[in-house]
């Protein structure tokens, strides 16, 4: 279906070359930065909340990391669309925005997945995921410096294996309440990636995928609140 020859086309743009960015209607900018920025206070108290439930060191720990992720992928994602809708002209500043724009998504993976590697009871091969997955962050985020939308294909590939390859890990756990969440919320992430791709072919491509990204980390969030903290204390885990 092409929505450019609808009533709904002029709330889009024409798509352009791969090798060029799509540039956003002023209605899809203003989704873009009202569908994240809505998220951040959210974000902020839902991660007050499991510091309050905490139990021990380990569960403060796992919450500031996790809440600090959440809320900063939101505040990070919000700055960088404002300044694209806003600053264009500025294309130094705007590239800065948006690297760390993309940065933050290896940082928020993380932590996402931070609380159930710390918390969780994990087999012997599995115990080092707990500092490899803040390696491979840091590894993601310096290509992110270097090679920021010079291949495509390879930052993707970046952010697919930064969020499945931990997976494999979650599915050792030994206790496995909350696996059916990840899994779903996962599904979430993986199914907004086709809009992500839809610039241009769908009116607020980047828009959707961003209320996907939320839905998302609300699913994980439910399940580490219920699971992880609601629960109380959890079996002593070989820290
Ligand atoms: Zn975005």
């Amino acid at each position: 279906m092409d929505f450019k020859k609808t009533k709904f086309g002029r709330y889009m743009n024409c798509r352009v070359p791969a090798n060029k960015r799509y540039q956003p209607t002023e209605y899809e900018h203003a989704a873009n930065c009202a569908t994240h920025a809505i998220w951040i206070l959210p974000s902020m108290v839902g991660g007050s909340v499991l510091y309050f439930l905490s139990v021990d060191k380990w569960h403060r720990v796992a919450a500031l990391l996790y809440g600090s992720g959440l809320t900063g992928l939101f505040l990070t994602s919000t700055l960088f669309h404002t300044a694209a809708w806003k600053i264009s002209h500025l294309r130094k500043v705007e590239e800065r925005f948006h690297k760390c724009d993309r940065m933050a998504i290896y940082f928020f993976i993380a932590a996402s997945y931070s609380p159930w590697l710390m918390l969780r009871e994990l087999g012997p091969w599995t115990y080092h995921m707990r500092w490899l997955i803040w390696v491979m962050a840091c590894v993601g985020s310096t290509y992110v410096f270097f090679f920021h939308e010079r291949y495509k294909l390879g930052e993707l590939l970046g952010y697919v294996t930064m969020g499945a390859v931990p997976a494999l890990v979650i599915l050792s756990m030994v206790d496995r309440a909350g696996v059916c969440e990840l899994a779903l919320g996962g599904v979430f992430y993986a199914v907004g990636v086709a809009f992500f791709k839809s610039d241009g072919l769908v009116p607020f491509a980047h828009a959707i995928w961003h209320l996907f990204v939320a839905v998302g980390a609300g699913i994980h969030y439910y399940a580490i609140w219920r699971y992880l903290y609601l629960a109380g204390p959890q079996p002593q885990t070989s820290r």
